[in-house]
């Protein structure tokens, strides 16, 4: 498709959301002149919202992702989502190509070791559960959706942090609602306060080391990494000023 003649203002964007890149981009893009759509699984109650249109809840599956890019004229896709949110991800692949629409991903770059880690990269979830010696103290920070795995395994004591608190979690559970960005200062002293023994962790990655990571590297405190799951092939860029830059040219030239 050429859409040479048109200005910014004419381009409707939709935007898969849910991370920090998503709302920078949604910004970027509003003050370039795009129509911007930002739309939010709805998880939760508290979220950040980016500037321009916002949307909230599933569309469908993937034929209720196309039936969305057709009726509301949408003239580009941006999945934006967390690497771990794969349905979603794969349903806008699916879509995209039904609805023939445009498809970007905005992928940040998966954390690599740092420097004097203990890093151990396991496949799964449940992989980081098996990981876990018994009676170890361990600092969780994979998010409440993804919690259930190690509730079912009661040999070590949790710490757990995540933006939203669910309810039930068990009395011996220490839980701390808070949203980053954290610093290597406040995870020093969370790690030594609590007697931390391992870090749990998704491969969220970022442009930087994240300060958790840091932290457990400067105190020798093993980190298990769950990697990411494998997506749908896409183009793919790994930053906000990327996203925006290939988003012009793909405008300019189709
Ligand atoms: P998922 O497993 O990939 O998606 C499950 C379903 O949730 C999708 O099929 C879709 O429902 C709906 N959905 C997901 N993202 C959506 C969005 N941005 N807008 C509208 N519907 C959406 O997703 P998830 O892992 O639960 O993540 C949900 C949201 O939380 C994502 O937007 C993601 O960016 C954000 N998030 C996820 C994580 C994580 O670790 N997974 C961490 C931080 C933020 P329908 O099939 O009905 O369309």
């Amino acid at each position: 498709m050429n859409w040479g003649n048109r200005d910014t203002a004419t381009r409707r964007i939709l935007i898969l959301g849910g991370t920090t890149e998503a709302r920078e981009l949604a910004g970027t893009l509003v003050d370039a002149g795009y129509e911007v759509i930002t739309s939010l699984a709805g998880r939760t109650d508290t979220p950040r919202f980016p500037e321009g249109i916002v949307r909230i809840g599933g569309f469908g599956g993937k034929e209720g992702l196309a039936a969305y890019l057709t009726s509301s004229h949408i003239d580009m896709v941006i999945d934006a989502t967390h690497p771990f949110a794969a349905q979603i991800s794969a349903n806008a692949v699916a879509a995209a190509s039904s609805a023939k629409v445009r498809l970007l991903r905005l992928e940040r770059p998966a954390w690599q070791k740092p420097e004097g880690a203990i890093w151990l990269e396991v496949g799964t979830t449940l992989d980081a559960v098996h990981a876990l010696p018994r009676d170890a103290r361990v600092l969780l920070t994979v998010g409440r959706q993804d919690l259930g795995q190690f509730l079912a395994h009661t040999k070590c004591r949790y710490i757990a942090r995540m933006i939203e608190v669910p309810p039930g979690l068990p009395a011996d559970w220490a839980v701390i609602a808070a949203r980053g960005p954290f610093t290597l200062e406040g995870e020093l002293e969370l790690m030594e306060s609590h007697g931390i023994t391992h870090l749990v962790t998704k491969n969220s990655g970022g442009a930087q080391v994240a300060a958790k990571l840091a932290a457990a590297a400067r105190l020798s405190i093993p980190i298990i990494v769950i990697g990411r799951p494998r997506l749908p092939r896409a183009e793919t860029v790994d930053s906000v000023a990327r996203a925006s830059e290939a988003i012009a040219r793909i405008f300019r030239t189709g």
